[in-house]
């Protein structure tokens, strides 16, 4: 086991008897315990034997009655026997599925484990390593040999549980991560799957038996060909932050991770991926730079709280030199925005303060004019262009004294990269 932590047998041996060594065998002499299970009183001590080695070296001196075959074992009830039993029923448990990498677990009856702590303090061993260590490592061994692949007690494709108590082998698959950015071109689309809020997802007649608020997201156009190809379960989409449904996200899009849960198959061609879904969701959601990530992206991806740019089309007639001299007032100045109705169900209501780094008037027509803005992470362009009845401040319709509306909103650059 490479990887394996404590009990692994590095070599040379090193094992020496003494004295106090020799006072817990002879306090776990007659306790009916098999050899492994003897070995493993003092499975902590020393270095480079497998338990029923250790049991063997103790046994030297003729001192101690023959162990008992594991079968009859006092205290596995021969847990430690029939190895290929258990290799056999994980290849079963793992048929179809692709995986390199591994670790081993088991459930025992609680008794026996108690058993086992009673025992160690009975004989007065400090060196007693568990019967679940001892198992892992030895199963682990076992499926190394007969697979050729890797086990260890460190993130791994699989993980295999054997439960002794019912003779079975339970296998949990790890999500693979992809990372990438987004485009989004359609403005009738959230970013995740949206279940349906008045059946949460079961399918009702609000949601025509879907089960979502909307046919479908960005999440789900990414995913589509990547499930079909990983036979995934499912997925979980982490953005690094998301725009409105109606807004379009352009430029060099937002960098996102998808997780997928339990993929089948592991190995993926990510260019053809994005080609597939170029293809697929054709006109509404484009992907850049798909490669294949790990759960640290995950973090990195939502931790991220980089300024934005937008562009706005600002519905509203005001003068030219009016608007940007209220533009100029507005960039580089504290705003304060307490929390949107429109995201009060899922944001705590307060104040928050944000400002906008740089806005250029780049259009005026008649009826609406047009900006580009950055402005830092968390604000609320949409409530700064209209006020949101007074709750932020100061905001440009309030500056040119007159009501605005946003008519569209998209984002054109997530500046990541200069944070
Ligand atoms: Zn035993
Ligand atoms: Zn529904």
């Amino acid at each position: 086991m490479k990887g394996g932590g404590e009990g692994v047998p590095p070599s040379p041996v090193d094992f020496a008897i003494d004295a106090e060594l020799l006072k817990v065998v002879d306090h776990g002499r007659d306790l009916g315990l098999c050899a492994e299970c003897f070995g493993r009183v003092v499975g902590r001590y020393g270095h480079g034997l497998t338990n029923p080695e250790r049991a063997e070296r103790l046994a030297v001196p003729g001192s101690l009655p023959p162990f008992p075959p594991t079968a009859t074992c006092a205290l596995c009830r021969g847990g430690f026997d029939r190895w290929s039993t258990w290799v056999d029923r994980i290849e079963r448990a793992a048929d179809g599925i692709e995986w390199s990498t591994f670790s081993c677990g088991c459930r025992w009856d609680p008794e026996i484990l108690a058993h086992e702590e009673l025992i160690w303090s009975k004989v007065g061993s400090q060196w007693g390593e568990s019967a679940r260590s001892a198992f892992n490592r030895e199963l682990g061994k076992r499926v190394e040999a007969r697979t050729g692949k890797i086990g260890g007690s460190g993130p791994a494709d699989v993980v295999f549980v054997a439960d002794l108590m019912v003779g079975r082998v339970e296998v949990t698959i790890r999500p693979i991560y992809l990372s990438g950015r987004y485009v989004k071109l359609d403005r009738t689309i959230p970013q995740t799957r949206w279940p349906c809020r008045s059946c949460h997802g079961r399918g009702c007649t609000r949601c025509e038996g879907t089960g979502k608020m909307y046919p479908t997201s960005v999440e789900e156009l990414i995913a589509a060909p990547i499930l079909a190809v990983t036979e995934g379960r499912g997925t979980r989409f982490h953005g690094m932050g998301r725009e409105d449904i109606d807004a379009r996200m352009l430029g060099d899009g937002r960098p996102f991770v998808l997780e997928i849960l339990t993929p089948r198959r592991r190995t993926v061609d990510p260019a053809a991926l994005q080609a597939e879904i170029q293809r697929t969701a054709e006109g509404r959601v484009e992907v850049r730079g798909l490669a294949v990530g790990a759960a640290a992206d995950v973090a990195r991806v939502k931790e991220a709280r980089p300024s934005k740019s937008y562009r706005v089309v600002v519905r509203g007639e005001a003068p030219r030199d009016k608007i940007n001299e209220a533009l100029k007032l507005a960039v580089d100045r504290a705003i304060a925005q307490r929390t949107p109705t429109r995201v009060a169900h899922r944001r705590s209501d307060r104040v928050r303060t944000r400002r906008i780094v740089a806005v250029d008037l780049v259009a005026v027509d008649p009826g609406r004019f047009t900006l580009e803005l950055r402005a830092e992470a968390g604000t609320y362009i949409k409530e700064w262009v209209e006020g949101d009845g007074g709750r932020t401040e100061p905001s440009l319709a309030h500056s040119l004294g007159r009501p605005l509306s946003v008519e569209s909103l998209d984002v054109i650059a997530i500046h990541d990269a200069e944070m």
